[in-house]
Order: C-alpha cells, then sequence, then structure tokens
C-alpha cells in the first residue's frame, strides 16, 4: 500500500504552491526525475477542465478517437527508448519488463480503437412484453463524463494510461492519477504522446501525488477505476458509494498454480519461474503458490530450482543485462525478506535464495511451508515462489481454494479435459491450462478478480461498456390512442386480461 502523503514532495510550502515530487531510482535512491505535484485542493479545478472538453471529444466520433490514438501509439513506437528507460529508472523494472509494458499498452490501442465502436453501437430490438406489443427499444451507451482512473506502481503504463483507453475511445475526458512512485513514464506520455497526437489538451489530465489526491479524484469524477491494493480498494470502493459513482476495484492477488503428475514438467518449471520471478515477482496475477503432486514434487524442484539459481539479479540496464532487478518499493523488501523468514523459522527449506541486499531480493524458492505462513496467505510481491507438496488433485484445489483472494490461477497437466475441469473449480476470475497469467494480454477476454481481489473488471466488452451510462428509449407507434390498461378501468376488460394471463403463465409449459 502507499504509505503516505505526500512522502517525497520537496519545494515551496503554501496552498498554491507548486511543489515537486522528486522521484528515486529503486536502484541506488539517485533522484532520476521529478514531476509538479497536484495539491488535493486543484483535483476538482482538473476535473472541471477535462468535463469541458468532453463534449467535444465525444461528439468527434469513434473514428476520429481512433485515429488520434493510433497516432498515439506511433508516437509510443518511435520514443519507446525514452519511455523503457523511464520505466526502468522509476520502478527498477528490467528492460524486458518495460518493453513488455510498451508491446500491451500498444496492442490495447490497436483493440480499442478498432472495437469500441461495435461494443457500443446502440442494440435496436422490438419489446418483447405483449402490453408493448409494436413499441421499438433502443439500448444505447452515453459517456459517463469524467473517469478517473488511479495506478499502481508495479505497471505504471498499461494499469494507468491502458484503463484510460477504453475509457476515452468511449468518449470520456480521463483524470489519472498514477501512483507517487512510478509518475514519470505517464507524465511523458500525456504531456509529449498526446500532444504529438493532437489529443485535445484537457481530454487526458494527470493528478500528481500520493493518497489524498487519489482521495480528491474520487470526490470529483464521475466514475473510478482502481488498481491497487485490496485495503485501500476497499477505501476507494466506500467512498465511491457515498457518492454513488460506479467504481471497478482491481485488487491484490495470491495466484495458485496446481501440477498434476502427468504435466510437461519442464513447460510448468518455466512457467513458474517466469510468471512469479518475472517483474521481480511485482505482478498483481503472479504466480504466488505452488500445489504439486507428490509422484513429480521432487522432479519439479529440482528444476525449479535450478531455472531460479541462474536468473541474474541486478541493476537494470541494456537488453538482455539482468532478468531480475531491484524491488521497486522500500518497504516492499522487508515484506518480503519477513514472509521468508517466518516460513524457515517455522520449519520451511529454501535450496535457492532467500537472502536480500539493499533494494534487491534474490530469487528464493521454500519448500512446504506451513499452509497458515504469511507467504502461503498474504501477497509476496516478490520474487519468492513456495512449493507445496500434495496428495492429489483433490487436495490441491481445496488449498487453491483456501484463500481470501481469487485473481488468476493456472493448471499444468496433459489431460486438457481434466485441467479444464479442475479449473472451473477454482475459485478465481481466470484460469489457465499448461499457462498462467497469459489470459490478460487476450484484451477481448474478460478479466478482473473474485473475493478480494476485487470488483468489477477490465477487458472485453464489459471494460468499455462499464464507462458508460445505458439509456433506453422506447418508442410506440403514433395512432394508438389508448392502451387497454389505460383509465378508466372496466370490469369486461379487466376480466379479458385476467384470462390472458390464465392462459399465458398460467402453466408450466
Ligand atoms: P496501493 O493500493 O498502495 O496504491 C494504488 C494507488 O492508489 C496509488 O496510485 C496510490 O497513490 C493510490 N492511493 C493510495 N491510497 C489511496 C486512497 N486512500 N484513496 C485513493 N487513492 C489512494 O497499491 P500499490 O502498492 O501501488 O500497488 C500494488 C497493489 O496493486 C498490489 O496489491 C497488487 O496486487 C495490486 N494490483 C492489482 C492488479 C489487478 O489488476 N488486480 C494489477 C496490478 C496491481
Amino acid at each position: 500500500m502507499s504509505d503516505g502523503e505526500p512522502r517525497r514532495v520537496s519545494g515551496r510550502e503554501g496552498a498554491d504552491a507548486v511543489s515537486r515530487l522528486a522521484v528515486r531510482s529503486p536502484v541506488d535512491g539517485r533522484t532520476v526525475g521529478s514531476v509538479a505535484a497536484t495539491p488535493p485542493s486543484r483535483v476538482e479545478d482538473l476535473v472541471a477542465r477535462g468535463r469541458a472538453a468532453q463534449p467535444g471529444w465525444s461528439a468527434v466520433g469513434f473514428d476520429a478517437r481512433a485515429r488520434r490514438l493510433l497516432d498515439l501509439r506511433a508516437w509510443i513506437v518511435r520514443e519507446r527508448g525514452r519511455l523503457i528507460r523511464t520505466m526502468c529508472d522509476e520502478g527498477g523494472k528490467t528492460y524486458e519488463d518495460a518493453l513488455l509494458e510498451v508491446v500491451v499498452l500498444c496492442q490495447a490501442i490497436g483493440f480499442w480503437a478498432r472495437r469500441a465502436e461495435r461494443y457500443l453501437r446502440p442494440r435496436r430490438s422490438w419489446a418483447r412484453q405483449p402490453l408493448l406489443a409494436g413499441r421499438r427499444l433502443e439500448v444505447r451507451y452515453v459517456p459517463r463524463g469524467v473517469v478517473g482512473v488511479i495506478a499502481p506502481w508495479n505497471y505504471p503504463l498499461v494499469l494507468g494510461l491502458g484503463d484510460a483507453l477504453p475509457a476515452l475511445m468511449a468518449g470520456n475526458a480521463t483524470v489519472i492519477k498514477p501512483s507517487d512512485e512510478t509518475p514519470l513514464s505517464t507524465a511523458l506520455i500525456v504531456e509529449e504522446g498526446f500532444r504529438a497526437a493532437g489529443i485535445p489538451p484537457d481530454v487526458c489530465l494527470v493528478a500528481q501525488g500520493g493518497a489524498e489526491v487519489g482521495r480528491a479524484v474520487v470526490d470529483a469524477v464521475d466514475m473510478i477505476m482502481f488498481t491497487g491494493s485490496t485495503p485501500v480498494g476497499r477505501e476507494v470502493a466506500e467512498r465511491a458509494g457515498r457518492r454513488l459513482i460506479p467504481a471497478s476495484v482491481e485488487l491484490g492477488g495470491k495466484d495458485p498454480m496446481i501440477v498434476l503428475a502427468d504435466a510437461d514438467l519442464e513447460r510448468a518449471a518455466n512457467c513458474a519461474v517466469y510468471y512469479g520471478m518475472g517483474n521481480a515477482g511485482q505482478t498483481c496475477q503472479a504466480v504466488e503458490r505452488v500445489y504439486v503432486e507428490a509422484a513429480v514434487y521432487d522432479e519439479f524442484v529440482r528444476r525449479v530450482t535450478d531455472k531460479a539459481a541462474r536468473l541474474r539479479m541486478g541493476a537494470p540496464a541494456g537488453p538482455g543485462s539482468v532478468d531480475i532487478g531491484p524491488l521497486a518499493r522500500p518497504g516492499q523488501r522487508e515484506v518480503v525478506s519477513e514472509h521468508v523468514r517466518a516460513a524457515v523459522a517455522a520449519g520451511a527449506r529454501t535450496p535457492v535464495g532467500g537472502d536480500a541486499d539493499g533494494s534487491f531480493h534474490a530469487p528464493t524458492v521454500i519448500l512446504d511451508p506451513d499452509p497458515s505462513a504469511s507467504c502461503m496467505r498474504d501477497e509476496t510481491f516478490g520474487p519468492v515462489l513456495p512449493i507445496v507438496k500434495v496428495r492429489d488433485a483433490e487436495e490441491a484445489i481445496a488449498l487453491a481454494n483456501d484463500s481470501r483472494y481469487g485473481l488468476n490461477s493456472s493448471v499444468f497437466t496433459r489431460d486438457v479435459r481434466r485441467g479444464e475441469a479442475i479449473a472451473r473449480r477454482i475459485e478465481a476470475g481466470a484460469s489457465c491450462i499448461n499457462d498462467a497469467c497469459a489470459n490478460f494480454l487476450e484484451i477481448g477476454a474478460p478479466f478482473g478478480g473474485w473475493k478480494d481481489s476485487g470488483l468489477g473488471g477490465r477487458n472485453g466488452a464489459e471494460g468499455i461498456r462499464k464507462y458508460c451510462r445505458q439509456q433506453t428509449i422506447l418508442t410506440a407507434r403514433v395512432g394508438l390512442r389508448r392502451d387497454p390498461n389505460m383509465f378508466p378501468y372496466r370490469a369486461r376488460v379487466t376480466r379479458l386480461l385476467e384470462r390472458a394471463l390464465t392462459i399465458a403463465y398460467g402453466r408450466r409449459s
């Protein structure tokens, strides 16, 4: 969780003073940039600017908006070097992890530019209710106005601008509030990329700061799209509820992986290490717990341990330089170390890793931690992979579901039908067979958590419709002066209606 307000603001004091939010490298603490902090008291003005710009943006239509966003995509591809460097600097990402964000963002722009109009096309039909015979219905989607997007630090672009894209394509204005840990990449795209793409300046605005600025955004916008931790998501949803504005909250996870005895162990081990430790394990849907059938446990552990031991950890530089960077936040290393320490103190073993150095935490495998250990129950958010031996698939499913989270999950088996049957029994918003996390890349498929992992969701048709109010328009034929159910009530007509009721609905079939 973001722990304070404002942690790294420097500069002049006073209500209207423009202070700067300094950003430090997670690698060595040096200042890598700064942005102007938005005083919470100014957020309302920012939203008012968005509200004034929104009708014009909505009026230009889908094609014009798509063209602008595709121009933005071309700018992103041209300037990817700067964007990647900025994400590596502010969040300690490896080159490849930062590049992945650029790739996913570019895919998302193309997807929403092409599909938005189809998803939001008015739906027309004839009324089916006999009393409404002959009426036409139209259900249309109307942009909500100004959508606030509050983003976490672990994927600053995909979960900030990425969530603003469908809102923009639907004709809304947006105010993005990036994490105060990673404000630079969003500022770069919005200040330079949007301008270069010819997008009107107030259509996508940025509010920079921490929790107080986030609260001010929730208090001013017409809808809130939040991604972050479960406790903060709860607060955001409550705050939005008081204002009766919709909130989509995408929260934490503790994703289980199940490895059955007939699995392709090499693929399972590669997926466990990559999806458990990529981005230094700082991914909401990272593999955070692995349950392996007893028959293949030793072999699976051997493969995972070998692979984890070969990961290169260090300060991110150019392509291919390191596999694991630092943990992005000062407090995160303590959380990760504490999870490992507590598991070991309770008798678990760590055949690889276990130690920390500055802001780096070594890739770590934990064998057979107690189910009550923090590394099995709470989000670790680090390059740590606990592996547990289970009797059979039934025990694996029971343990996988014994969690307050339900974001993503995975099952590895050569028997794909059995894998799918198991996946359907896992209490999570998504499950992959012989894969993990990959469903997130399919923007046409809904992604959202169950239980404490969230409320709402992103992607798919609902991923853009949620940014709209729905309006139903009913049109009656001209010419019919009075419907049978209208005043004055007459016994004969009422009896006829009752007869019709018995005939239509009085029998089961
Ligand atoms: P966080 O909850 O601390 O902060 C998220 C954002 O909310 C930040 O921009 C922060 O400044 C802002 N914020 C903090 N307090 C606020 C408040 N009271 N009101 C309004 N805004 C407030 O989360 P984080 O540490 O930045 O991100 C990591 C968390 O995000 C992890 O739990 C991770 O699992 C989760 N996450 C979820 C998804 C998903 O899609 N489900 C994706 C990525 C990350």
